[in-house]
C-alpha cells in the first residue's frame, strides 16, 4: 500500500487496529500487531528480547491508554516473534500446536547468545552471527510459550470484534499462523512474508507456503502486515507468490542437475527481479529446506548456517 511510512513505532490500519513496524526488517527486526475494542487488546506476536519489547509496551499505552492486553497470539516460533512473552504475565498467549512445539525445542536465547555475543567463535559463522544478532539482549529471557493451543482455524472475540486465527504451516516454520480481521481488512502474516528481505523457509514444504499466500488473497485484505519489511497489499503478496514459485521450480531444475543447495542458493543465480532484496544468501537455507522436500539431506543447521554465511555478499 502506498503511503504509509516505514518508519520504527505504531502505524494505525483501521479502527482499533495498528501495525508495529521495526525497520530495517533484516534478522530479528520483525513486526507485531496491535488491535484493541473497548478497554480489551490483543498483541500479535512480541519481540526479540525483553528491552525491544518494553518499548513496544509503551507504543501500545501511548496509543491505547488504559487498554489491558489479554491475549497474545504468537505467530511461529521463531525467537524473534515471541521472546518478549513473559513481559505480558497476565495474557493468554495462542498459538498452533506445533507452534507450541517449536518454542521449546527451537534455538534457545542462552544458545543464541553464545552463538552471537562477544565470546562466540573466531569463524565466519561467528562473524556473521555477530554483525546480525549482536544488538540484541538474549540475557535472562524465559521463553513462555503459549497457553492455549490449536490446529486449523480459531476465532476469537475481542470484546465485539471477531479475530480469525488461521493455522496456514508448515512453511516458513512448522505451526505458521496468519491472524485476518475481516471488519478492517487487515491481515497481519507473520513471516509467511518477508518484503524487501529474502524469506528463509526453516522447514517447508514449499507448495504449503505458497497455498499460505493464496489464502491471503482469499481473505481480500486490502492491508498485509509481513513479518519483516513494510505494510504492503494484494500486490505484494503476489509478488513474493512469484517469488515462491521460483524457488520451487529452481529447486527441482538444480537438484535434478546434481548441483550442491549452496550452489543452488548462492545469491549470484537470483534473478535480477529479486537481486535487490536484503539478505540475498539466506536463499541457501531456502534451498537446503527445498532439496530435503526433494530426498537430500538431512543437513546439519550449524553446516547450513556456515554456507549462508559464506553465501553473504560483502
Ligand atoms: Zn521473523
Amino acid at each position: 500500500m502506498g503511503g504509509l511510512e516505514y518508519r520504527r513505532g505504531m502505524h494505525q490500519l483501521g479502527r482499533g487496529t495498528w501495525a508495529y513496524l521495526s525497520p530495517p526488517g533484516t534478522w530479528g527486526w520483525s513486526n507485531c500487531g496491535l488491535l484493541v475494542d473497548g478497554a480489551h487488546g490483543l498483541l500479535v506476536d512480541t519481540q526479540f528480547d525483553l528491552p525491544l519489547t518494553r518499548e513496544l509496551l509503551a507504543a501500545v499505552a501511548e496509543v491505547a491508554p488504559g487498554v489491558e492486553i489479554s491475549t497474545v497470539v504468537t505467530t511461529h516460533a521463531n525467537g524473534d516473534h515471541c521472546w518478549g512473552n513473559e513481559l505480558l504475565p497476565r495474557a493468554e498467549v495462542v498459538g498452533s500446536s506445533a507452534c507450541g512445539l517449536g518454542m521449546a525445542h527451537e534455538v534457545q536465547p542462552a544458545e543464541l547468545a553464545a552463538l552471537s555475543g562477544p565470546g562466540s567463535p573466531a569463524t565466519p559463522l561467528g562473524d556473521y552471527m555477530r554483525r546480525h544478532f549482536g544488538a540484541f539482549d538474549f540475557e535472562g529471557i524465559t521463553v513462555t510459550p503459549p497457553t492455549r493451543t490449536f490446529t486449523g482455524q480459531l476465532d476469537l472475540a475481542l470484546g465485539n470484534r471477531r479475530v480469525e486465527l488461521i493455522e496456514v504451516g508448515p512453511a516458513h516454520t512448522d505451526g505458521d499462523v496468519i491472524v485476518h480481521m475481516p471488519d478492517v481488512g487487515v491481515v497481519f502474516a507473520g513471516d509467511i512474508l518477508f518484503i524487501g528481505g529474502h524469506p528463509i523457509m526453516w522447514t517447508g514444504p514449499i507448495r504449503n507456503w505458497i497455498s499460505a499466500c493464496d489464502r491471503i488473497a482469499e481473505t481480500g485484505a486490502d492491508h498485509v502486515v509481513p513479518g519483516h519489511g513494510p505494510v504492503t497489499d494484494q500486490a505484494g503478496v503476489a509478488v513474493f507468490r512469484g517469488y515462491l514459485e521460483w524457488v520451487a521450480d529452481w529447486a527441482r531444475k538444480a537438484y535434478g542437475a546434481g548441483l550442491p543447495y549452496w550452489e543452488a542458493g548462492d545469491p549470484r543465480r537470483l534473478p535480477a527481479a529479486y537481486a535487490g532484496w536484503g539478505n540475498p544468501e539466506r536463499l541457501v537455507i531456502t534451498m537446503a529446506a527445498a532439496y530435503r522436500e526433494l530426498g537430500d539431506g538431512p543437513h546439519e543447521l550449524l553446516d547450513v548456517l556456515a554456507k549462508t554465511a559464506a553465501a553473504e555478499p560483502r
